[in-house]
C-alpha cells in the first residue's frame, strides 16, 4: 500500500481516520476482493458488500467533508477522498457506488434543497436510508446537457408538476428510491430539479446491457411519461443550469480522486505480478525495461494524489472554480488511462484476463474517463479559464 503514495499523503489526517481507513482497506482486501472477477463477470454489484461498507463509516464524516464555512479544516475532504480512493483502488466500481450516493445524491441534496428539506432528507441520506441518484444525461445530450436538456417539467393548476422525457447512463437507479431528475421547465425554460420516487406511475428503468467496463455497476436508461411529482418534491434552490453545474465542479473533485484509486490500484497489482513472474530465469521486475514503466506508473499515480491532495485542500477554503476540478479530473484521467496500459503491458498475456486483476482496471478506466465530463469538456473548461473564449461551439 505504501507504495502507491509514495510521499504519504495520508499522514495529513488524524490518527483516528487513519484507523477508519484500515478497517475499510482490511474488509475490502479480505471480502471484496474476492469477489470481483465474478461479479464483474457476471455484471452484476455484490450487494451483499453494501450494508457491511455502510457500517464501516464511510457516510458521516462524508458529510463534513468540503461543506463550505462548516469549521472543518482542509483535512476532512482529504479523508474523504481517502476514502473513495481506497474504494477505487480496489474496485472502480465500488467506487462509483459509494460517490453515486456520497457524491452526486448528497451534493444534489447539499446544493439544491432548501434548509427544511435539509433537515428532512440530509440525515437519511448520509444513513443511506434515502437512496437517490443523479439523473442529468439524456440519449440526445451528454456534453451539451446544459443547452440540450430536453425533459420537460410543466407546472398544473394544484403546483404539482408533470415530468415527461427520457434519461440515459442513470448509475445505480435500479435500487435507488428516488431519482433527482434535472427538467427544464415548460414556462420559463429553466433547469429545475425533482426527486422522483423509482416507482411512480409513469417511470420505467431499461437495464443498459453490454458494457465493457463499470460491469459491476448498473446504469439505467430512463423513461418518464407524465410523471406527477408534488411541488413539495423540488429542490427548491436549483433555478437554473448554474445551479447544476455547481453540483458538477464538487461532484469531478470525487471523480479525480477515483481515477487516481484506479490508477493506484492498476499498479499495485502490476508491481506484484512483475515481482513474482519470472523469465529468461530472472523476476520481470528486475529487467531494465519494467523498472521503467513501473516508474512511470508511480509518477502517475503521486503526481495524481498530490494534484487531487491540494484541490481539496483549495475546495475547503472556499477557493473553487470550474477549472480547477476540471484540471483535476482531465488530468488524473489522463495519468489512469497511462497507467492502467502499462500495467496491463507489463502483466503480459495475464494481462488481458480477470485473474491477474489489472485487466478490470483496465477496462473500467474507460468508463470514469468520459463521465462527469469528458477529456475534451474539460478541457474546454480549461481553456476558457484561460483564454477568455468558449469554444464548446463554432
Ligand atoms: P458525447 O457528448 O456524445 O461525446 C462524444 C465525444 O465527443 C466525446 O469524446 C466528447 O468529448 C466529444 N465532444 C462532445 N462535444 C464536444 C465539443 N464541443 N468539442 C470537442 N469534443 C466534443 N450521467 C448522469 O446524469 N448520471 C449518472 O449517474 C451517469 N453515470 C454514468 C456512468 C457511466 C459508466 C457512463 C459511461 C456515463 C455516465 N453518465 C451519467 C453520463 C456521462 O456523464 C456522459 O456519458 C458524458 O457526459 C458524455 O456524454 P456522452 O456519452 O453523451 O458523449
Amino acid at each position: 500500500y505504501e507504495a502507491a503514495d509514495w510521499y504519504d499523503a495520508e499522514s495529513l489526517l488524524t490518527p483516528e481516520e487513519r484507523q477508519v481507513l484500515a478497517r475499510l482497506r482490511s474488509f475490502l482486501d479480505t471480502e471484496a476482493k474476492p469477489l470481483l472477477a465474478e461479479y464483474w463477470e457476471r455484471g452484476e454489484f455484490p450487494e451483499q458488500l453494501a450494508r457491511p461498507l455502510i457500517d464501516l463509516d464511510l457516510m458521516e464524516p462524508a458529510e463534513l467533508a468540503g461543506a463550505p464555512g462548516a469549521g472543518h479544516g482542509p483535512a476532512r475532504g482529504i479523508y474523504q477522498g481517502f476514502r473513495i480512493f481506497e474504494l477505487a483502488r480496489t474496485d472502480a466500481s465500488l467506487a462509483t457506488w459509494y460517490t453515486a450516493q456520497a457524491g452526486l445524491f448528497r451534493t444534489a441534496i447539499r446544493v439544491g434543497a432548501s434548509a427544511e428539506q435539509q433537515a428532512e432528507w440530509m440525515p437519511k441520506v448520509i444513513d443511506f436510508s434515502l437512496k437517490g441518484v443523479f439523473s442529468l444525461t439524456e440519449p440526445e445530450h451528454g456534453s451539451d446537457i446544459a443547452g440540450g436538456l430536453s425533459t420537460t417539467a410543466g407546472r398544473q393548476p394544484d403546483g404539482s408538476w408533470i415530468l415527461d422525457g427520457t434519461k440515459r447512463w442513470i448509475g445505480g437507479a435500479s435500487t435507488a428510491d428516488v431519482l433527482a431528475v434535472f427538467a427544464r421547465d415548460a414556462a420559463d425554460g429553466q433547469v429545475k430539479a425533482f426527486l422522483v420516487d423509482r416507482t411512480a406511475d409513469g417511470v420505467t428503468l431499461d437495464k443498459i446491457h453490454g458494457k465493457t467496463a463499470l460491469r459491476m455497476m448498473q446504469n439505467a436508461h430512463i423513461t418518464l411519461e407524465c410523471v406527477r411529482v408534488p411541488e413539495a418534491m423540488r429542490l427548491q434552490n436549483v433555478n437554473s443550469f448554474k445551479d447544476v453545474a455547481a453540483m458538477l465542479r464538487a461532484m469531478r473533485s470525487d471523480v479525480a480522486w477515483i481515477a487516481t484509486g484506479i490508477a493506484a490500484g492498476a499498479f499495485q497489482a502490476a508491481l506484484g505480478y512483475v515481482n513474482q513472474r519470472q523469465q529468461f530465469g530472472r523476476t520481470l521486475g528486475s529487467f531494465q525495461l519494467v523498472q521503467e514503466k513501473l516508474a512511470r506508473m508511480l509518477g502517475n499515480v503521486t503526481a495524481s494524489l498530490s494534484l487531487v491532495v491540494r484541490l481539496t485542500e483549495q475546495q475547503a477554503r472556499g477557493i473553487y472554480r470550474d477549472q480547477d476540478s476540471a484540471l483535476a479530473k482531465m488530468q488524473t484521467s489522463l495519468f489512469m488511462r497511462d497507467t492502467v496500459a502499462l500495467a496491463r503491458e507489463v502483466v503480459g498475456g495475464n494481462g488481458i484476463t480477470l485473474a491477474a486483476d489489472v485487466a478490470r482496471f483496465h477496462a473500467d478506466a474507460e468508463a470514469v474517463y468520459s463521465y462527469e465530463g469528458t477529456h475534451d469538456i474539460n478541457a474546454l473548461i480549461i481553456g476558457r479559464a484561460l483564454t477568455g473564449e468558449s469554444a464548446f461551439t463554432r
